[in-house]
């Protein structure tokens, strides 16, 4: 018997990176991941991966900003199994830029991603886990939900501000056994990542491999970049935990970047 044997995770961001990451392990692990992302290849490509090991998967086209697709997409995951057990709120973006130099159409983008989006996938997953009285939602914040880095402003806002979503969750769920903790990753190389280090090189003025040693990694206690596996680990324990014991809560898991 595996942790989440019959269980329906929908993770949303899950054609790359560490959502990809999520939904291979959740699925490793007995569930069935459901994939939704902006982009239905990569989706469908991480599906038929996870198909080929043997599990089950869907995976769903949905720009998490889109009320209409969010909506489609929970509806549709209903309709195929029926239950959804654990929401993983993942996809994220990142733009860099000073803040005096912020394109506010660039700042709306990046909120409606990371706020808009756990604000919607929360709500149309939680009247199917109120109904279940069963259900645990984890929030993929960050390190900048603990602290602040230059260039970021929108992205800085909106991580803190799922750890506030997700204490009003972790109350408003409890009547109904719902769950939600936000894991709050350091630096992982993804391709999120591997975008932002000539970018941040450029604006910052020093090379690449400076803004992974003396921006990125700097305050680590080991200089070593966290990883999928370890996001995923966190998330799973989160996903998997049973009782309202563990709620409202933040896990940082960086490398000792940040610690609290
Ligand atoms: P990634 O770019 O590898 O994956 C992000 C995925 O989200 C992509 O598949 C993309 O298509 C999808 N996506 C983007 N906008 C979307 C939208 N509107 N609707 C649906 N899907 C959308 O990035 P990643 O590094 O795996 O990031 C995943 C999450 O982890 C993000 O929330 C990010 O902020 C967070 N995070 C990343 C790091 C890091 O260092 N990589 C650190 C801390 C937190």
């Amino acid at each position: 018997m595996s942790r989440f044997d019959g269980k329906v995770a929908i993770i949303t961001g899950a054609a790359s990176g560490i959502g990809k990451e999520i939904a291979l392990r959740f699925a490793a692990e007995g569930g069935t991941p459901v994939i939704a992302d902006l982009k239905l290849d990569a989706a469908d490509a991480a599906a038929r991966e996870i198909k080929a090991n043997g599990s089950d998967a869907l995976a769903v086209g949905m720009d998490v900003a889109d009320e209409a697709a969010v909506e489609k997409g929970i509806a549709d995951t209903m309709t195929k199994y029926g239950r959804i057990d654990v929401l993983v709120s993942n996809a994220g973006i990142q733009i860099v830029k000073p803040i005096v130099e912020f394109p506010f159409a660039d700042w709306k983008r990046l909120l409606a991603v990371h706020l808009d989006g756990a604000f919607l996938t929360t709500r149309a997953c939680l009247k199917h886990m109120y109904a279940a009285k069963s259900g645990s939602i984890v929030y993929t914040g960050s390190v900048h939900s603990k602290l602040a880095s230059v260039l970021r402003a929108p992205y800085v806002t909106a991580k803190h501000g799922l750890v506030g979503l997700c204490r009003l969750v972790a109350k408003e769920g409890a009547p109904y056994n719902v769950r939600a903790n936000v894991v709050c990753p350091g630096f992982v190389r993804t391709p999120l990542v591997d975008e932002l280090i000539p970018e941040q090189a450029e604006k910052l003025g020093i090379s690449e491999e400076e803004v992974i040693k003396q921006v990125m990694l700097k305050d680590t206690v080991d200089g070593e970049f966290t990883t999928t596996e370890d996001v995923a680990e966190a998330v799973l324990f989160f996903a998997g935990f049973k009782t309202n014991a563990l709620t409202g809560q933040s896990l940082v898991v960086s490398h000792g970047w940040f610690m609290e």
